[in-house]
C-alpha cells in the first residue's frame, strides 16, 4: 500500500515536470518571430505614392475608366489607415502628410510641426542625415502641403514663401513640381532662391527654360525643376509631366547612395477634382498617377530591394458611383466638397510589406516606413 502511494506520487511528479518542460518550448518559441524579422531583409528603397483625395469610390472609378484594370490589383498587401487630425475628424493635406512625415498627429494647416508648433523631425530628413538619397515629385507646386510636409516645417500650410525656403536646409537629390513664383519672384523679400540653390551645387531649371523629358541632367549635382509658376495645370488641360517626373526620379536616385534611397510622389489633383465635384477631373487625374504607380511597381519587381506604398492622406467629395453607371461612362455622386472622414486604403508591394496589412493609425505608416529600413533609434544616435 506504502509502496502504490510512492509509486502514485513519482506519476503525479512525472506529469508536473513534463508539463513544466512542455512550458519551456512555448517560450523558445516567442523569440523565433524575433530571430526570423531580424532575418527578413530591409527595405533599401523606399517609394511611397501618395494620391491626394483618393479614396476606394476614386479607385473603383479610375479602375473602370481604365477598362477594369488597375497595377494596384498586382500589390501583395493591403490595410486602412485612419486619417483624422488632431483638432478635427476630418483632416486637411497638411496634417495628414505631417502624420506620414513625421509620425504623430497634429493640427489641420501644420506643415511637421506639433500641436505646439514646435517643428518635429521628417523621415526625408531622417533620411538625409543617414546619407540616403532623396527625392519629391507632385503634380501641384512642389511647396503645397503634401510633398512641403517632408522637407519644412511651418505653422501655416500657406506660407510658400518660408516652406521654399527651407528647401536650402536640406540636401534633397532631387525635387520636381510647380511653384516657381515662390522661389525666384517672392512678395515677401528680393531673395532668389533658385540662385542660392544654384550655389549650393544643385542643377536648376524649369518649364520656361526646357522640356523635362529632353533635358540633360548633370548626376554630379542634386537637382530641382519647376513645372509651373503657380499650380500646374489639370492633365486635361494638358499637364504631361507626372510619369516622366516619376520615371527620371528613380532613376536619378536609384544607386545614388549605397544605403538606398526614399522618394514620395504625390498624385496632387485627384483631391482637387473631388474639390471641384467633377467626376472627369477625378478620372483624369487617378490615370495619370496610375502610371507612375505602375513605374513604381516594374521598378520594385526588377530591383527586388524597393518596398512600394501607394495610399492617400483623406477621400474627398464623399464620391460615390451611381446606380446608371456603365464601366464605359462612371456617374459620380458627392455628399461634400471637402474631405469626407473613411478610413483609406494603403497598398504595399516588396521587402517588408506585410508590415502595411490591417488597421491602423496614419501615423504608423511613419513607424512602418522606418521599421522597413530596417532603422531603430540606436541606428539613428550613432551616424
Ligand atoms: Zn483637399
Amino acid at each position: 500500500m506504502k509502496n502504490l502511494f510512492v509509486y502514485i506520487l513519482l506519476v503525479i511528479f512525472c506529469i508536473l515536470s513534463c508539463k513544466t518542460t512542455e512550458q519551456i518550448p512555448v517560450v523558445n518559441t516567442n523569440v523565433v518571430p524575433e530571430n526570423t524579422m531580424t532575418k527578413t531583409p530591409s527595405a533599401k528603397n523606399i517609394i511611397l505614392l501618395v494620391g491626394d483625395g483618393m479614396g476606394l469610390g476614386q479607385m473603383s472609378a479610375g479602375m473602370f475608366a481604365n477598362g477594369n484594370k488597375t497595377a494596384l490589383e498586382e500589390f501583395e498587401v493591403i490595410g486602412l489607415h485612419k486619417p483624422y487630425a488632431s483638432n478635427k475628424l476630418i483632416t486637411d493635406s497638411a496634417a495628414a502628410a505631417t502624420s506620414f512625415a513625421c509620425g504623430i498627429k497634429t493640427y489641420n494647416g501644420a506643415i511637421s510641426v506639433d500641436d505646439n508648433k514646435k517643428p518635429v523631425v521628417t523621415i526625408l530628413e531622417e533620411a538625409e542625415k543617414l546619407n540616403y538619397a532623396t527625392g519629391l515629385v507632385a503634380s501641384s507646386s512642389i511647396v503645397h502641403a503634401t510633398p512641403a510636409c517632408f522637407i519644412a516645417h511651418n505653422e501655416y500650410r500657406k506660407n510658400y514663401e518660408e516652406i521654399a525656403e527651407d528647401f536650402l536646409d536640406t540636401e534633397i537629390d532631387l525635387f520636381i513640381g510647380g511653384g516657381l513664383k515662390h522661389f525666384n519672384r517672392r512678395d515677401n523679400d528680393e531673395r532668389n532662391l533658385i540662385e542660392e540653390l544654384e550655389a549650393k551645387g544643385y542643377m536648376m531649371s524649369d518649364y520656361f527654360q526646357a522640356d523635362l523629358a529632353s533635358l540633360k541632367i548633370d548626376k554630379s549635382k542634386n537637382f530641382g525643376y519647376l513645372t509651373s509658376d503657380e499650380e500646374p495645370l489639370p492633365k486635361a488641360q494638358g499637364r504631361d509631366y507626372l510619369p516622366v517626373a516619376s520615371d527620371i526620379a528613380m532613376s536619378f536616385l536609384d544607386g545614388r547612395s549605397d544605403k538606398g534611397f526614399f522618394l514620395m510622389v504625390e498624385g496632387s489633383q485627384i483631391d482637387w477634382g473631388g474639390h471641384a465635384n467633377k467626376t472627369d477631373y477625378i478620372i483624369s487625374e487617378f490615370l495619370d498617377f496610375e502610371q507612375v504607380i505602375a513605374q513604381a511597381l516594374a521598378f520594385a519587381k526588377k530591383d527586388k530591394e524597393t518596398l512600394v506604398i501607394v495610399t492617400a492622406d483623406h477621400e474627398t467629395g464623399g464620391f460615390a458611383i451611381q446606380q446608371e453607371s456603365t464601366q464605359d461612362s462612371i456617374v459620380g455622386a458627392f455628399t461634400s466638397n471637402y474631405h469626407t472622414g473613411t478610413m483609406v486604403p494603403v497598398y504595399s508591394y516588396g521587402p517588408q510589406s506585410e508590415l502595411f496589412g490591417g488597421i491602423y493609425e496614419n501615423t504608423e505608416i511613419y513607424h512602418k516606413m522606418r521599421e522597413a529600413f530596417g532603422w531603430n533609434d540606436k541606428a539613428m544616435t550613432d551616424k
